[in-house]
């Protein structure tokens, strides 16, 4: 790994937390329902089919996500069965206030950027929708250690192969850090480039695939505190 030059950090749930919000919104909206007299397995799986849906034909973003709780309230809310409308109003308007919200950075992010930042050029890939994830990182205070954020639409091998070849990047001189197998690591893996990988308790299922096993490339942290370490003992070896 001597040869490393550029680390890139995907930004939900690994600079700051963010999929919590949306579970701590969709288990407000199931317990209103299971008030309501309806099954919970039922409305789990009605939201997650609706879920997927809507992310396939629409894409990722709070605004989305805030269709998909509007949609099913109305679906739910008929004449066999009422939802307490007043709280529903309430779980939305906790759910939108992260979106306006400064976003909350894990413990220890920014003095680990700024100690990376000597050494390497940093970067951030983000996948969402483009506006709502800029104002993110803009509003993180952590804009001034990156050199450029990337919002892309998807995170596949195709997304990492653009950038590289963009920029001209050796994929051997670029590592590739954050809490999703399918988005951030998997893909980066497949290209030819390292990972770090940090688990995340509530990583977005739909973000979570199976770790490639065994990768000689991949390693792996309990958060990101630990990454200046672990680099330079592989600077040393
Ligand atoms: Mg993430």
């Amino acid at each position: 790994m001597h040869k490393l030059k550029r680390l890139i950090f995907d930004a939900d749930d690994t600079l700051w937390e963010n999929n919590k919000f949306y579970v701590d919104a969709s288990d407000s909206f199931f317990d209103l329902c299971v008030t309501a007299g309806y099954d919970k397995n039922l409305v789990i799986n009605t939201f997650y089919d609706f879920e997927l849906k809507v992310v396939n034909e629409k894409g990722y973003g709070s605004e989305n996500f805030i269709y998909i709780l509007e949609y099913l309230f109305a679906h739910f809310n008929n004449n066999n069965a009422k939802l307490n409308g007043d709280k529903f109003q309430h779980i939305l308007k906790n759910f939108e206030s992260h979106t306006i919200n400064e976003p909350p950075v894990f413990p220890g992010v920014n003095e680990t950027l700024k100690m990376l930042n000597k050494t390497f050029e940093l970067y951030v890939l983000t996948k969402g929708n483009l506006s709502e994830q800029q104002k993110k990182v803009d509003r993180s205070g952590l804009k001034k250690y990156f050199k450029k954020a990337y919002v892309v639409l998807e995170k596949n091998d195709e997304t990492y192969i653009s950038i590289m070849n963009e920029n001209n990047w050796k994929h051997s001189e670029c590592c590739m850090i954050g809490n999703s197998p399918k988005s951030d690591i998997n893909p980066a893996l497949r290209c030819g480039m390292y990972a770090i990988f940090i688990p995340y308790p509530y990583t977005w299922k739909l973000d979570n695939e199976e770790l490639i096993k065994d990768h000689s490339n991949l390693y792996e942290v309990k958060d990101i505190t630990q990454i200046p370490q672990l680099l330079n003992g592989l600077f040393k070896s």
